[in-house]
């Protein structure tokens, strides 16, 4: 077992019940501060961050033996870098050092603790590439069946891992608003475009894994060995113009109507510390060619919704899903995105694709959630939604409990601002 997850480790920081952070998480992070606006990576406990930079700088890390530099660092990409073993050694210690049963630390506390109220979280991975895949079966489905009611899924759905490759340029760290997008639409029974704001601004819940070892061009990563190429997981919200998307899809797939702006939470959680949420996943029938299949569980049990809020406080959560429902892995994502020979960097973003369950309150989308508009969700203050207006913030949440320890992702948070010249 990895030592930091250690079930029974209790921490000399206060952890609230509720709380995503407890001492088996520790996940990654980037912040910085008002007296000190450097970035330098923290991890979170309880509702505070922990300053690496000064946790190093007080000698505390020093069995990790770290290149100092690495702790004062503007993203995780060269932490990430130094491999799994490197960065367990490194979770294991800081496990150790707010670990009730060692004081070391614990003195010195007001160094490197922060409330996390009281600080910047920032973009936390340079993200060279992003890639979004298209692999919960409901969502595929669901979508399908609204614009091919007699041919919802394509013939290659369940044999290959359906992807895109996104703009990796507009992802935003939590909390970034995000501008309406402007474009061309057809309106229904028009025959010529039209251009304005998007009238169906979406969002789609997502989980997005980090590329945490590369592989060469004109090599692949076989599914076996594509968890130790999988550093973490963040929550990932790819906003959506569907009047925008619907007009310009064909021949060759989304684009302006997807490559506005994607919101990540600040923490990646690392692999490792989701390990007690792997559960198997959907049954795949017909059988996959073997360069896609595999052994052992690799699907995770990890809650996820959605709230929309508005600009008045009216609020509503709209969605209740789940990581497991995925039909493809990221282990078959990984594997399929490299079997041609393309190379993947540290830090490549791969978006799941959007999470839908089975039950009509588990659909990832406004677009599904409302049937296409035609089954508005009501907030707290009565009024209605069919998709996101302006002054809305919508709000992805995720987490895995077992035996009373829950490991979550924080918060993926956007406000959607009118467009720019409207
Ligand atoms: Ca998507």
């Amino acid at each position: 077992m990895i030592k930091a997850n250690d079930p029974t480790r209790k921490s000399w920081v206060e952890v609230p019940a509720d709380s995503d952070f407890p001492i088996q998480n520790l996940p990654f992070g980037v912040f910085r501060t008002q007296s000190n606006p450097t970035p330098r990576l923290c991890t979170a406990i309880g509702n505070n961050i922990v300053d690496l930079a000064v946790m190093n700088f007080m000698d505390l890390l020093d069995d990790v033996e770290l290149d100092n530099e690495i702790y004062s660092n503007r993203y995780l990409n060269d932490l990430i870098a130094l491999g799994k073993p490197k960065v367990r050694q490194l979770r294991d210690r800081l496990a150790d050092l707010l670990d009730e049963k060692n004081d070391e630390a614990k003195d010195m506390a007001w160094h490197f603790l922060h409330p996390m109220d009281k600080v910047e979280m920032l973009m936390p991975l340079q993200v060279g590439d992003y890639t979004d895949f298209y692999s919960s079966l409901e969502h595929a489905t669901n979508v399908g069946s609204m614009f091919r009611p007699d041919n919802p899924l394509l013939p290659n759905w369940k044999h290959l891992p359906v992807g895109y490759h996104g703009r990796a340029s507009s992802i935003v760290v939590s909390g970034t608003p995000v501008v309406r997008p402007q474009g061309q639409t057809l309106p229904q029974g028009a025959t010529q475009p039209v251009f304005g704001p998007t009238k169906l601004l979406d969002f789609e819940l997502e989980m997005a894994f980090v590329v945490g070892k590369p592989n060469a061009m004109g090599t692949f990563v076989s599914v076996e060995n594509a968890e130790d190429h999988i550093f973490g997981l963040m929550l990932f919200n790819d906003w959506s113009a569907r009047d925008i998307q619907s007009w310009e899809y064909v021949p060759l797939g989304p684009f302006l109507a997807k490559n506005f702006a994607s919101t990540v939470s600040p923490w990646v959680v690392t692999l490792d510390a989701l390990e007690p949420f792997r559960v198997a996943g959907p049954v795949q029938d017909p059988q996959v060619l073997p360069y896609l299949q595999f052994q052992g569980a690799k699907n995770f049990d990890l809650k996820l919704e959605v709230e929309i809020a508005s600009k008045t406080g009216a609020n509503a959560t709209v969605c209740h899903s789940n990581f497991k429902y995925m039909y493809w892995n990221m282990a078959q994502q990984l594997a399929h995105h490299t079997v041609n020979g393309c190379n993947m960097n540290i830090g490549d973003l791969c978006g799941s694709g959007t999470i839908s369950g089975p039950t009509p309150d588990s659909f990832g989308s406004m677009l599904e959630l409302t049937w296409r508009g035609s089954k508005p969700l009501k907030l707290s203050d009565g009024t209605e939604r069919k998709f996101i207006n302006d002054g809305d913030t919508v709000v992805m949440r995720g987490w895995g409990e077992r035996n009373g320890i829950r490991i979550g992702f924080g918060e993926a948070t956007g406000k959607v601002l009118p467009s720019a010249n409207k």
